[in-house]
């Protein structure tokens, strides 16, 4: 069956994943510094027909829909009372983000006295042990 829609919403030519936390996870790739925001993702695969690599692996078709398996899981945790209740689950429309975050960098000592540096990204305003050094 081939299913046609045009969604109107759509950057570039992926849906927002349907994870229900996709956009609380503090990850880089989510992560905007200018706004201090985390921003859900977009999905693993591309919204069409036959979606596949150019090593022709073949999405399966939750890819579209999904940006990981743990929040295609997390869907499903969330989402399967309402599915046998036969209750429509709301569709995720627009890019969901969570304000309030930064960039945090930490210099570490190394074992041999040299330093290293790691970089988290954290909620603002939240009681974190390591306040220093905020980059
Ligand atoms: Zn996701």
């Amino acid at each position: 069956m081939s299913l046609k829609i045009d969604w109107g919403f759509q950057m570039s030519n992926k849906l927002f994943c349907q994870g229900p936390h996709c956009h609380t996870y503090p990850t880089s790739d989510r992560f905007l510094k200018s706004k201090g925001i985390i921003r859900g993702r977009y999905a693993y695969a591309e919204n069409k027909e036959n979606s596949a690599t150019r090593w022709g692996y073949q999405f399966p078709n939750s890819d579209k829909y999904f940006c990981s398996q743990s929040c295609k899981n997390e869907w499903l945790s969330e989402n399967m009372t309402l599915v046998e209740m036969r209750i429509p689950v709301p569709f995720i429309t627009e890019r969901r983000i969570s304000h309030g975050y930064r960039k945090v960098t930490t210099t570490h000592e190394g074992w041999q006295g040299n330093t290293y540096k790691t970089t988290r990204i954290e909620k603002i305003g939240v009681d974190n042990e390591d306040q220093s050094d905020v980059g």
